[in-house]
């Protein structure tokens, strides 16, 4: 079976003899969207790359988003039009070119009730058509997000039947994009950039960075070992300054809940609901493709320790649930959250104002001597941008070719429906697009792996074997937690553990 970018046990001890020793153009610290991104661009250029992840890819922020592809409507808020406008042209490449598969689009109903009173409304429209007029200049087609319109109180129940009925006028409609699942995009990513003929090494840290050499150890034998990098890319999220102590990071947490849809009568979109007092910040719950809502997201400083899966407070649980029953017929208690999960923007420090308030544009920060870059900031939806300006400054200083990546597609997304497409499972499409006929095909005759792994979940056996064989998941965590996200739900993810260690155990790659 030919799988381009296939990541696995055996391809990650070739990969780690390439780095031991090795002497690389660029060295990217960090495994998630931002040093992925970083990866694939470098790359793809030409430069002999490699990445190191000190745990999995996707291991810290970038699987705790809101899994959205957000066209700017917040930064327009903060009036922050470039970085809208950025967001807009990025969630066209991904939509149009580079993660079609992955990417779709979302309706989003803000009620017109006593929590959205005339005035609101009215300035809620006007943004969501500012947001449409950037749409429109970025090139993205109707028929790819449709544009904004106010719908009436029977449409806007149509689309999310948990809605209060009392005093609901109707409801301000617009489009987005949602993502299938973040840590996909990641993996996605890495493996466009191996393809390109990047190594890439998980569960190896950095040590420490000096005058472009790096001090690694590799987590799975302890082994430590140095790599030579012409340019050493420091994309460690919220960890960066501990690879470089000068950058100073100011993180804010953000939480979420997952709720069964039936919470809210299985809604055909997300609906959003401001916070009470604030005029532009809001709680919104999006359905996702297998039957779950994301609530969330609050947005606050964090001064404590930075941990890989931090938990969410009783007291943002309250907040978030509080909030969006505010519009909603049943009030939401604890007892309809399956699922709970938090992680920390990495927000450069700039001053004594708000997280909330500081800017979500990437920085890319020097060192003295030019060897190493720290990028920092952004979101998952820019995170091509972000890789191509850092490619940039590299190439500035060392020479090389122009970014090629807003024309190249990520592994899934070619175009094209195989024949065999009408026998491969919905699931597997949606989340593997032209690769889910190989993923389908690891069934070899055994039907039983094109079934959910228990009663209750849509994960289907042949994904954990395709994570194994193809996506780099070297254990139970990686399997999971970051390829079929069971880990969200973990009443599910107990119910997941044998039939994964048993699978990894039997494993030959
Ligand atoms: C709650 C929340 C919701 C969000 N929602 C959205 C959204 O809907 N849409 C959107 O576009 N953006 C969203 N964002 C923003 C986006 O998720 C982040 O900007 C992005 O994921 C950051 O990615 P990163 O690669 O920079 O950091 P990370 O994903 O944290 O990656 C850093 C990696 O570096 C690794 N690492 C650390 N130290 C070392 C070391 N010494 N050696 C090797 N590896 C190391 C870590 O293990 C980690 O995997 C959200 C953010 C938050 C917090």
């Amino acid at each position: 079976m030919n799988v381009v970018g296939s990541l696995n046990a055996v391809q990650r001890a070739a990969d780690l003899g390439r780095l031991d020793g090795g002497s690389f153009d660029v060295l990217v610290i960090g495994g998630g969207i931002t040093g992925t991104g970083v990866a694939l661009d470098a790359a793809s250029r030409g430069l002999r790359t490699a990445l190191i992840e000190r745990r999995d890819l996707a291991n810290g922020t970038s699987r705790w988003s809101s899994k959205l592809i957000h066209g700017g409507l917040r930064y327009l808020r903060h009036l922050e039009v470039a970085v809208a406008w950025e967001s807009a042209r990025e969630r066209q490449i991904l939509m149009s070119t580079t993660a079609p598969h992955l990417v779709r689009a979302l309706p989003f109903v803000a009620p017109l009730n006593d929590t959205l009173p005339p005035l609101g409304g009215v300035l809620t429209e006007v943004g969501v058509r500012a947001g449409d007029v950037l749409r429109l200049a970025s090139g993205t087609r109707r028929a790819q997000l449709p544009g904004p319109r106010r719908v009436s109180a029977v449409e806007a129940r149509q689309l999310i039947p948990g809605l209060r009925r009392d005093r609901l006028r109707g409801g301000v409609l617009f489009w987005d994009g949602q993502l299938e699942d973040d840590a996909r995009l990641v993996v996605a990513v890495a493996r466009t950039a191996a393809a390109s003929g990047a190594a890439i090494v998980t569960h190896c840290t950095a040590l420490s960075v000096s005058d472009g050499s790096v001090q690694a150890c590799d987590e799975l034998t302890g082994t430590t070992f140095e790599v030579q990098a012409r340019t050493v890319v420091n994309a460690a999220g919220v960890w960066a300054d501990t690879v470089d102590p000068r950058v100073r990071l100011r993180p804010s947490k953000g939480s979420h809940l997952v709720l069964d849809a039936a919470a809210l009568g299985d809604p055909r979109a997300a609906v959003i609901v401001p916070v009470e007092g604030e005029s532009a910040r809001w709680v919104g719950a999006t359905p996702t493709g297998d039957g779950r809502l994301i609530v969330g997201v609050t947005d606050d400083d964090y001064a404590g320790t930075i941990v890989d899966e931090p938990a969410v407070t009783a007291a943002e649980e309250t907040f978030l649930l509080g909030t969006l029953s505010r519009a909603l017929l049943r009030p939401l208690s604890s007892a309809d959250v399956i699922g709970r999960y938090a992680g920390f923007r990495p927000l450069l420090d700039t001053g004594p104002r708000s997280t909330a308030d500081i800017s979500r544009r990437h920085a890319i920060i020097e060192s003295a001597d030019g060897r190493m870059l720290t990028v920092v900031g952004g979101k998952l939806t820019t995170y091509r941008r972000m890789a191509q300006d850092t490619v940039d400054r590299i190439v500035d200083r060392h020479g090389g070719g122009r970014s090629r990546t807003s024309s190249l597609p990520l592994v899934g997304a070619a175009r094209g429906v195989p024949a065999t497409v009408s026998t491969v499972p919905a699931r597997l499409l949606r989340r593997f697009g032209s690769e889910a006929p190989l993923v389908a095909a690891l069934a070899d005759g055994d039907p039983a792996l094109l079934e959910p792994l228990f009663s209750g979940t849509a994960v289907l056996g042949v994904e954990l074997l395709f994570g194994v064989h193809h996506e780099g998941a070297m254990d139970v965590d990686d399997l999971l937690d970051r390829r079929v996200r069971l880990g969200l739900v973990p009443a599910e993810r107990r119910r997941a553990d044998a039939c994964a260690a048993q699978l990894l155990a039997s494993s030959v790659t």
